[in-house]
């Protein structure tokens, strides 16, 4: 067994507002082999994620902050290398927190290695549409979502990871689906996957004009709003909701560089005599959903219902360019590294 050279993303500095390379260095650093219990790996996959901005500042959140000084840490796919845990082999195919490098030693548990499932997916699908944005889609959606055959579901951030899978599980309900995304390629490849109409947010542009947007694609009105985005896409919502209506509140990107307080949607009035139930959740939330989900998605993928597209990034130079990138719509579906 021997030792492996991993080059890695360290935090410098705790960003304010939009992210620059100032705030991380690309370091390098000695793998060991691995000791009593441990497992060394090479990555091939690293996932970026926008929740990962959160974990950049220095607050109380439902994951601790990432530390100055220390390695990010993300999903990321690899392939055991050496081991001394009974339960892991060479040549195994991992998911593990583990991310933002390109190999690592540890102990299972504490990077919460896991074997990759048979399910005939390509590794890096478990970042993505077979992983924890498929289960935040999936979970979010059907849970609390709950969408109803002929009812109309609206999705923000519809040509990310998430959205594209939401848009795609409420047409297998029978909705109607309106999808929001940033061009005209977006709208367009939506469209292509299915999506009943599109809404190109830039080219409409903010605030009454989205508004008017969305109630021109729902004259009858929207049945869920399942948010990626939060801003002018909510109140847009809010406006065009019917009576009943369910918003699972999955995300908020637009506020997440925010370097003032956000103001809140100024029509959270309608709630009330809309009776519109808004629920946030995390997708841990979800977990117990897993067993059904890795049935369904494999069932609709298989059967060509569901289709994920990716966007790839290669050599872990790229990765800090990855994650930026998602806030500036540079991805497809999911936004990946590839090492190997
Ligand atoms: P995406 O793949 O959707 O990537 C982010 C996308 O957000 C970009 O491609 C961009 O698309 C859009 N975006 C960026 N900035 C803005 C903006 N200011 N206004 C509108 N759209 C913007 O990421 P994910 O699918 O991984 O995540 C989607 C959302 O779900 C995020 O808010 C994330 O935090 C949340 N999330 C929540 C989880 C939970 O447990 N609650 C778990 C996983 C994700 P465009 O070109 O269309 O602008």
């Amino acid at each position: 067994m021997s030792t492996l050279t991993s080059r890695e993303w360290r935090l410098k500095l705790r960003p304010i507002g939009m992210p620059s390379h100032d705030s991380f260095e690309l370091a390098t650093a000695e793998i060991a082999a691995p000791g009593d219990g441990e497992v060394q790996v090479r990555n091939h996959w690293l996932s970026v994620d926008p929740y990962m901005r959160g974990r950049m500042m220095d607050r109380e959140s439902y994951v601790p902050p990432f530390q100055i000084g220390a390695a990010l840490e993300g999903g990321a796919v690899g392939e055991v290398i050496a081991s001394n845990d009974p339960g892991f082999a060479p040549g195994d195919m991992v998911n593990s927190m583990a991310g933002w490098r390109e190999a690592y030693v540890a102990k299972p548990a504490d990077v919460m290695m896991q074997k990759l499932p048979a399910a005939g997916l390509p590794p890096q699908a478990f970042l993505g549409v077979a992983g924890m944005p498929g289960l935040t889609a999936y979970g979010g959606l059907l849970r609390i979502g709950q969408p109803k055959e002929g009812e109309t579901v609206f999705v923000s951030g519809a040509a990310g990871a998430v959205g594209s899978i939401v848009c795609q599980i409420a047409k297998i309900k029978g909705c109607t689906v309106i999808g929001s995304a940033g061009g005209a390629d977006k709208c367009a490849w939506l469209e292509s996957i299915g999506v009943d109409k599109t809404i190109d947010y830039k080219a409409v542009g903010g605030g009454q004009a989205l508004t008017d947007a969305l109630k021109a694609a729902a004259p009858k009105g929207i049945d869920v709003y399942f948010d990626n985005v939060g801003g002018d896409h909510l109140v847009a919502a809010l406006d065009a909701a019917r009576v009943g209506a369910r918003f699972p509140i999955c995300g908020m990107i637009s506020g997440y560089n925010a370097t003032t307080p956000e103001p809140g949607p100024w029509n959270i009035i309608s709630v009330i005599p809309k009776r519109i139930r808004i629920e946030g959740f995390i997708v841990t939330d979800m977990a117990d959903m897993m067993p059904d989900f890795i049935r369904d998605m494999a069932s609709w993928i298989g059967a060509g219902q569901l289709k994920y597209e990716e966007t790839v990034n290669e050599g872990v130079e790229t990765t800090l360019d990855a994650f930026l990138g998602l806030f500036k719509g540079g991805n497809t579906g999911k936004m990946l590294v590839k090492l190997v």
